[in-house]
């Protein structure tokens, strides 16, 4: 089945007039990028001007998307817009509340009783404003996105950071906050800061062990999770035609962890092939017949660096598999010195889990070529040394993978498989043991492996590599090992050598009824009135934010110098208070309870100046709220990296925070804040940072000309009755600026 398939026909109908407009102001080549975005762009009267990586410009994209953690604020704020209906074809996802811990059937079961409210809340918001919902169990959010809607050519926004994974299917996916998707819903245009694009050469072709995912774990160690932070990175090349389109999108999926906007792939016959076997037939016709409009020209693509802002090469042939971590997605070390960086740094070696799924690693390809591991690994008598989970990313992949045999493999190796959910991939595993904090390694085929995120224990030394590199490592027990050299000594005592997975790119046939757990939205005459109990832990009608008063800031105590990495998890955690996510007031009480005070390298422990006591984060906050003043934040580089979750930024505002001031941003969370009315700047002078003292009181002036590219005054007064005086830039244009004075994105749709 094609959903909405005559948006889809008339997007393509449209398509190659656009692209000549664009080509003619332009008068040069194309790369693949910029022909999607200029082409979504709702006004393409001046393109020739708009500077990458400067100008910011308004798109119209074709769909969003939300998954049910995001989707009950930005559904909260989408009611308060008094709007009928969705403008543009939305969906819901409910997989992120699902917690893992016995087994498919009965975690889905208690995460029905348990969340109730909240899918009953999502369910019938989704019915009245005309969007689809996918029911607990249907599957996660990337993966269904990419099995049923996403299309070649095409742009969504999600209100998940891993919404690029539709760009192995060749769309412009962006991870953004509820925010925006509440701008696109209302028929606004979406606003983004035009990105720089990354030209990512790939040649020759993956073989033996290493595989897709290989291809961005290395990209992750070489950008770093803050190198591709603006920019889209655009694949192509050999390499780039000879993977699968679900290989693709582990690549695009992951590449949320270099902070770019978004990945993308042309146009190939591996996109056909997955739109056929998907049922997609008419959308794969429809790409295939205008294919060059859907790729970058060739011209592009003959001499990289003259079209994009940056041009890396990977050789695929020489590419060695990586296992990324711990704690950082970005640490990557190929397979064969693990033994040595392990040595080094005192990594436990022992594997106790092994996590093959997730919405990056669990396409018919992954699951087949894990399970060829396991079967060969079983027939030469090896037995596993690390429980091994298996999570599907959706029900359409597990009824094939169950189907044809491959869950049978995992179960004889004793394998237990959760819910079809992110589970163990957003902190919801309830695994034994976890919380006596013990030191110990588990190694996973999903994307983050932040502290905390997989069981919630930040002992938990986390690694991200390839389903086939899981599988092997959790037959040896040890991280260390190496499949390409290593053996394995089996139960008979003989030293056994595994061979090299094997794979198959799609299922050799198709299902029918793959649109399992999707609910229609209603289309016309379901306007009932949604009901928010009052007295709801779950659920929270939300209350506008107070506009800008019109003064500088004065006297704002500190409320926190974060030290470090400071992702959106260390800000608004996952795990337990995924269950408050519609619940503004009662999620605030973990607003920046994971980010460690640089002044006593503690957790949740802050000097509140007004009783000079120790207290935990939200406390200080909501002290310094009930005596009427607001307070401010500093961090360090790539301040709110991770999640494009907009509690992040919906919690300081509701505690009163004013300004956070860091000396970098990632993109999605100084959006964020931006929209929810809290002033978002950066040290002129990083060195600035080191002059923040426990008990400072902050001045921030010149609000009254606030003006895009116009620096701020900070005034830090010490207590010994010094000052320093610092200079502070921003990011923000006309637009964004209104909507600090006005409080809040929100308020001026309200007006
Ligand atoms: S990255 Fe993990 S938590 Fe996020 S959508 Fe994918 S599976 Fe779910």
């Amino acid at each position: 089945m094609s959903f909405d398939i005559d948006i889809i026909e008339s997007f393509y109908h449209s398509l190659p007039g656009k692209i000549q407009e664009i080509r003619k102001q332009l008068g040069r080549p194309l790369t693949l990028s910029e022909k999607i975005l200029f082409s979504h762009m709702d006004d393409r009267s001046h393109i020739a001007e708009i500077r990458r990586g400067t100008d910011y410009a308004g798109f119209k994209p074709d769909r969003v998307a939300m998954q049910d953690a995001t989707a009950q604020m930005a559904l909260l704020q989408f009611m308060v817009t008094g709007k009928e209906k969705a403008a543009v074809p939305s969906t819901v996802h409910c997989d992120h509340l699902i917690t893992g811990k016995s087994g498919a059937g009965p975690d889905l079961k208690s995460a029905l009783g348990t969340n109730n409210e909240v899918y009953e809340f999502l369910s019938s918001v989704c019915s009245k404003f005309d969007i689809g919902f996918w029911k607990p169990g249907a599957g996660i959010i990337h993966q269904v996105i990419l099995e049923n809607y996403a299309f070649p050519g095409g742009m969504m926004i999600g209100t998940d950071s891993h919404t690029p994974t539709a760009g192995g299917l060749g769309m412009i996916a962006p991870g953004v906050g509820g925010a925006d998707a509440v701008d696109v819903m209302t028929g606004m245009s979406w606003e983004l800061k035009f990105p720089e694009i990354i030209g990512v050469k790939l040649t020759g072709s993956l073989n033996g062990w290493t595989s897709a995912k290989d291809i961005i774990l290395k990209l992750t160690g070489l950008l770093t999770v803050k190198g591709g932070t603006g920019s889209v990175i655009e694949y192509f090349g050999e390499g780039a035609r000879s993977l699968s389109c679900t290989g693709k999108s582990t690549i695009c999926n992951m590449g949320a962890e270099t902070g770019a906007t978004c990945s993308l792939f042309g146009f190939d016959k591996a996109m056909s092939d997955f739109l056929h076997s998907t049922g997609r037939g008419k959308v794969a016709e429809l790409a295939s017949n205008q294919s060059d409009n859907l790729t970058g020209d060739s011209e592009v693509y003959a001499e990289p660096e003259k079209y994009f802002d940056q041009v890396l090469e990977i050789d695929l042939s020489s590419l060695e598999p990586y296992i990324n971590g711990p704690f950082t997605p970005d640490r990557a070390i190929p397979v064969s010195q693990m033994k040595e960086e392990a040595a080094k740094n005192g990594w436990p070696l022992k594997v106790e889990a092994g996590l093959i799924g997730s919405c990056t690693n669990s396409s018919y390809e992954d699951i087949s070529r894990a399970a060829s591991v396991v079967k060969n690994a079983l027939s030469q008598k090896l037995i596993p040394k690390a429980e091994l989970i298996v999570i599907p990313g959706s029900e359409r992949i597990r009824v094939i993978a169950e189907r044809d045999g491959f869950m049978d493999v995992f179960r004889e190796a004793g394998s237990e498989v959760f819910a079809n959910a992110c589970g163990p991939c957003i902190g919801q595993w309830d695994r034994k043991g976890s919380d006596k904090n013990e030191v110990n390694t588990v190694i996973h085929s999903f994307n983050r492996n932040f502290a905390k995120r997989t069981d919630g224990n930040p002992n938990t030394h986390a690694f991200v590599a390839s389903p086939e590199i899981v599988a092997a490592i959790t037959f040896s027990g040890n991280l260390a090992f190496n499949p390409l050299t290593d053996t394995l000594t089996n139960s008979e005592g003989r030293e056994v050598k595994l061979s090299e997975p094997e794979g198959i790119d799609l299922p050799p046939t198709n299902i029918s009824g793959a649109e399992t757990g999707y609910q229609e939205p209603a289309k016309t005459g379901n306007r009932n009135e949604i009901n928010i109990a009052p007295d709801s832990e779950r659920l929270q009608v939300l209350v506008p934010f107070k506009e800008w008063d019109g003064s500088d800031f004065s006297d704002l105590p500190l409320l926190i110098k974060a030290k470090g990495k400071c992702t959106t998890d260390h800000i608004s955690m996952a795990g337990f208070w995924l269950k408050y996510r519609g619940h503004l007031e009662n999620i605030s009480n973990n607003y920046m309870i994971g980010a460690v005070n640089f002044f006593n390298d503690k957790t949740n422990l802050v000097l509140n100046q007004l009783t000079k006591e120790y207290d935990h984060v939200p406390s200080v906050a909501r002290a310094y709220k009930t005596a009427g003043i607001g307070s401010v934040v500093a961090g360090e580089e790539n301040f709110g990296e991770g999640s494009s979750r907009e509690h992040a930024a919906m919690e300081p505002r509701y505690l009163n925070v004013k300004a956070v001031i860091v000396k970098s941003f990632a993109r999605i969370h100084e959006t964020n804040l931006k929209k929810q009315g809290v002033l978002t700047l950066t040290f002129s002078d990083k060195e600035d940072y080191g002059k923040i003292m426990e008990d400072d009181r902050f001045d921030i002036t010149g609000l009254k000309g606030f003006a895009p590219g116009r620096q701020l005054d900070i005034v830090l007064k010490h207590s010994d009755g010094s000052v320093d005086t610092l200079k502070a830039n921003h990011s923000y244009n006309e637009t964004q600026i209104a909507w600090f004075k006005a409080g809040s994105a929100l308020n001026i749709f309200r007006k």
